[in-house]
């Protein structure tokens, strides 16, 4: 259902838009490192010691009680319940809090925001969050096009269209509420994982994070197959890398140091850990309801 050659067209076209806007708005600082401490911080090979210890996370929410929104607000005492036992199996436990019109107090790794919208105010809350000025704004919207939600992680904060979610992916069907309060769950576990510091499975081809787990049939949940029957997974790599970063460690002091900016610490960790990534005529692993959600899923080839 999503045309993916076009996808990767308009990913590319989203992060030329990107670059100009984040070199416009002074995004670009130079680390203050030499280049050996740079490469020593941005190797992933020993993330040890990680502080393994149990992380508790705040999580705003904030569902505007319109008429958009009502079949979520039912459906969000089954969702959440799912999203901390995925965490609790990481040793995460993020803890709901009521989120009202305005943030509070964000701060990445401890106070993050999820945001449950009609789909007008997500496009205003994701036009000013990317920052897309009105004269990109039509061209922008293509690129919202096959997208229902995007992790901003310098804003700590999840912007969720649950409409269009709605109608393209969950099913109206009798019976089918498990299957959507999964996908729900889904969803929504795999955003935090961004604001949690990961990157996407399909990312690199020789990183430890691979779209299937090695049993061959579970999904990592930071790939796009968030819509199977079965449950989802992680590997221990990732599950050090958000203790790390929950932590204040040396993956916190990663994002920290390229202000939170998912694309830059990307190109970072491309870099010095050695990372290829997919070529660029990759036919993609059939998934069967893909959706896209991040402003880097479809620039694999073209962020150089
Ligand atoms: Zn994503």
């Amino acid at each position: 259902m999503v045309n993916f050659s076009r996808w990767r067209a308009l990913g590319a076209l989203l992060l030329c838009l990107l670059l100009i806007l984040s070199a416009g708005a002074g995004g670009g600082t130079t680390i203050p490192l030499t280049p050996q401490e740079e490469a020593a911080l941005y190797s992933l090979k020993n993330l040890s010691p990680v502080d393994l210890t149990p992380k508790r996370v705040k999580v705003e929410v904030y569902i505007p009680n319109v008429s958009e929104t009502a079949a979520f607000i039912r459906l969000w005492s089954k969702v959440w319940p799912r999203v901390q036992s995925f965490y609790a199996r990481m040793n995460v436990f993020p803890e709901q809090v009521p989120g009202q019109l305005r943030p509070g107090p964000l701060t990445p790794a401890q106070r993050l925001r999820l945001e449950v919208l009609p789909q007008k105010e997500w496009l205003a809350r994701t036009f000013q969050a990317f920052n897309v000025a009105p004269p990109f704004q039509l061209r922008f919207l293509k690129v919202c096009e096959n997208k229902y939600a995007f992790a901003h992680l310098p804003l700590s904060t999840v912007h969720f269209s649950y409409q269009r979610f709605a109608q393209a992916v969950l099913s109206s069907e009798p019976g089918s509420e498990p299957a959507n309060v999964t996908w729900l769950a889904n969803l929504i576990i795999h955003e935090l994982g961004h604001l949690f510091s990961l990157y996407h499975a399909h990312e690199f081809t020789n990183d430890p994070v691979q779209e299937y787990l090695p049993d061959g049939r579970t999904p990592n949940f930071m790939s796009h197959h968030l819509t199977g029957d079965g449950d989802m997974g992680f590997v221990e790599f990732q599950k050090l890398m958000v203790h790390s970063y929950l932590s204040g460690g040396k993956v916190f002091q990663q994002l920290r140091l390229v202000e939170f900016d998912p694309l830059r610490h990307l190109d970072l960790l491309k870099r010095h850990n050695g990372f290829k990534e997919p070529p660029a005529d990759r036919p993609p692993r059939t998934a069967p309801k893909a959706f896209g959600d991040y402003t880097e899923d479809d620039d694999d080839d073209d962020d150089d």
